[in-house]
């Protein structure tokens, strides 16, 4: 069914008040949308700039339904939103993407499950739940191995590596005994990303498939074009639209592969994970697209047709983590570069505190 567009003028609320609503908060002011941002008090970097925001808990019923009676319709920047809060939401107003995709994505386990049963081919896991269980996991799944937490792991926290069957034990003390997955480790030789955007009608556009370097479990830099064969990004992108469809989707989709080779030397991809949202390895797109993911998920969201994402340049992303950004100075004095700073309080180690976009001409 195609959706009403919102008019100009109207609110969009966003639940999270990281860089990510920031940044959707700029795009939509250039669509002549306002944005109000619900988040939990603390550093809020989306909520300097966006015209309301309400500072309260995620269980905060009489908040949250205040926020609703503000907004015509809720979105979010932030897959760990408690999903009872989502659905409190979308009883009162359209919450995009619906709050069954949100659980799908909160919990490693329902989403590498999910793809699985698209035929979409993942590492080979198993869930632990204790740590006798790990132990039955690793002889299925032998080192090298990963334990990673079934919910709120990011940023490579909440993972923890084992080489050899005695790391066990640290490895279910690392996790704090949390519900897990155990993956078997990837000999990868490329990670890459793709971004859909998909409407209320079904309508989709894909970004051209990224090229992701991570550092310590932080991705580090997104490059486009990304080296891997055209076939193999044609692959990438087919998976992430089949995922959004089987979804229903709305919005952008992020989804992450692992390129790996098949036992001819065959690239091969892996699904590893997928964010519900607007992501990191897409920033790119800011200044190297016709339309960034930020314009195009508040137009997916808000029911306005979705832009062409056309690339006109290469890029390169290099996130500014913790200290990094005290080179603010340095890269806003580069050629071919564009700078984008959060406006982050205090440059804490592994906190994203900007990014910069390096652009070339088209190749
Ligand atoms: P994740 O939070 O699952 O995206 O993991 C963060 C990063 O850890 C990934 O981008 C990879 O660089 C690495 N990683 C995660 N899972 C695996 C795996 N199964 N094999 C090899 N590397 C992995």
């Amino acid at each position: 069914m195609k959706p009403e567009p919102l008019p100009p003028g109207s609110a969009i609320g966003i639940l999270g008040g990281g860089q990510l609503g920031r940044m959707l908060a700029l795009a939509a002011a250039e669509m002549g949308l306002s944005v109000h941002i619900y988040a939990p008090p603390g550093d809020n970097p989306a909520a300097d700039i966006a015209k309301d925001a309400t500072l309260a808990a995620w269980d905060d019923e009489a908040s949250l339904a205040r926020f609703a009676e503000a907004v015509e319709i809720v979105t979010y920047e932030f897959e760990n939103v408690p999903e009872a809060t989502a659905r409190f939401l979308a009883a009162r107003r359209p919450v995009h993407p619906s709050p069954d995709v949100l659980a799908v994505a909160q919990d490693r386990l329902a989403e590498k499950t999910m793809a699985g049963a698209l035929g979409i081919a993942v590492a080979p896991f198993m869930p632990v739940d204790s740590g006798a269980n790990l132990a039955v996991a690793l002889a299925r799944i032998p080192p090298p191995a990963i334990l990673k937490t079934r919910r709120l792991g990011y940023d490579g926290k909440g993972q923890a590596r084992i080489d050899r069957a005695e790391d066990a034990s640290a490895a279910w003390a690392a996790v704090g005994g949390a519900p897990s997955i155990l993956e078997a480790r990837v000999a990868f030789a490329t990670e890459i990303s793709v971004l859909v955007a998909r409407g209320a009608d079904g309508a989709m556009i894909a970004y051209d498939v990224t090229e992701n370097r991570h550092e310590g479990g932080i991705l580090h830099t997104s490059t486009v074009p990304a080296n891997v064969p055209a076939a193999i990004a044609q692959e990438a992108v087919g998976i992430a639209e089949r995922i959004a469809v089987a979804l229903d989707h709305v919005g952008v989709l992020a989804v992450e592969l692992f390129v790996a080779a098949d036992s001819a030397g065959a690239p091969r991809l892996l699904f590893n994970e997928l964010a519900p949202r607007v992501h990191n390895s897409g920033h790119w797109t800011t200044d190297a697209c016709l339309a960034s993911q930020f314009e195009q998920h508040i137009r997916a969201v808000a029911g306005w047709p979705l832009a062409d994402p056309r690339r006109h340049s290469d890029a390169t992303m290099e996130n500014l983590i913790g200290a990094d950004a005290g080179r603010w100075a340095e890269i806003a004095s580069e050629p071919g570069a564009r700078l984008h700073l959060y406006g982050k309080a205090e440059a804490r180690p592994g906190r994203k505190m900007g990014h910069v976009n390096r652009i070339r001409p088209r190749t």
